[in-house]
């Protein structure tokens, strides 16, 4: 392997061709644009894959047009938390953390869990004060809210009901990618899903449920209806598969979410393998995503039949 790649998402969800606001497709778009030039511009000097997901990931975090970062919805009591992860395949070192208010960049907090702390898991007070300790921008949670979450949760609410939102729209960002040593890594971050409740903590956190790495198989990363995604451990799934079942990835990724629909979720998942291949794959009617790559054309799309 010579080359390098990077695939991106930035949620799966039931966006129309012809319905989806202009001004809306349009800023994601440019916004998933923006988050593959920051990974290729890492990847194309010889950078490595986790500093390539990482960075892709810090400007889908700081883009309001995301569920990440600023831009995430709202919990049931208005706030924003926030989850985030990352894993490298080489020695599979990973990094995650859950439930954040006040921390400005959840996946960078994710990757000094990996770097510098002897765990793979911190959550809501202990996470932001060991991310400020590192040294990492802390900003009041007002700073993560935008009005259309905002006017999203009061829908939702006002509807009275518990169930999540039908024509839900995830959003969670993630990115996978290879670089030219051969090496993959993933990274996903999220606000989660609208009125959420009682410190909910979803699939992208969790190590194999929405964010996974592997050499030996793939670098994952999923977005949709996270309870599924940790029941199935979607991401570790897709890996087991591509090392003990042989199949082809888009044929894993396709078999994975099918197990998923089967248990009453939707979703969608992006892969990519340490020989170059990626794909992507979601049974919802679109999935903001791109890829790029040393041998493959930049390519941005939302719809599904694009
Ligand atoms: N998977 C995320 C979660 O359940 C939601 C999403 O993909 O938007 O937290």
């Amino acid at each position: 392997m010579t080359g390098w790649t990077l695939m991106i998402h930035g949620g799966a969800g039931s966006m129309r061709r012809g319905k989806l606001d202009p001004a809306q497709e349009e800023a994601a778009r440019t916004g998933l644009d923006e988050a593959l030039s920051a990974g290729e511009a890492i990847l194309s000097q010889g950078g490595s894959a986790l500093d390539a997901v990482e960075a892709a990931a810090r400007v889908l975090e700081e883009d309001p047009a995301f569920n990440a970062g600023r831009g995430s919805v709202l919990a049931h009591d208005g706030h924003v938390e926030c989850d985030a992860a990352i894993m490298e395949g080489e020695k599979r070192r990973a990094g995650a953390v859950a439930g954040l208010r006040t921390t400005r960049a959840p996946i960078t907090a994710a990757r000094r869990v990996l770097e510098n702390s002897p765990h793979v898991l911190m959550g809501r007070g202990g996470a932001e004060e060991f991310a400020l300790e590192q040294g990492l921008e802390q900003v009041p949670n007002t700073w993560f809210v935008t009005p259309e979450r905002r006017r999203q949760l009061d829908e939702l609410l006002a509807r009275g009901s518990e169930a999540f939102d039908a024509e839900i729209k995830y959003g969670t960002i993630g990115a996978v990618a290879v670089d030219e040593a051969g090496h993959v890594a993933a990274a996903t971050s999220t606000g989660g899903l609208t009125a959420k409740r009682w410190g909910r903590i979803g699939d992208s956190p969790l190590i194999g449920a929405g964010t996974y790495a592997d050499d030996r198989a793939a670098a994952v990363s999923a977005t949709g209806l996270g309870e599924i995604f940790i029941r199935t451990a979607a991401a570790h799934e897709v890996c087991a598969r591509l090392r003990y079942c042989g199949e082809g990835l888009q044929q894993t990724l396709d078999a994975v979410l099918a197990e998923i629909a089967d248990m009453g979720g939707s979703g969608g998942l992006i892969a990519v393998r340490p020989g170059g291949e990626a794909a992507w794959s979601f049974t919802t009617p679109a999935m903001y995503r791109a890829a790029v790559g040393s041998t493959r054309a930049r390519q941005v799309s939302v719809f599904g039949d694009e």
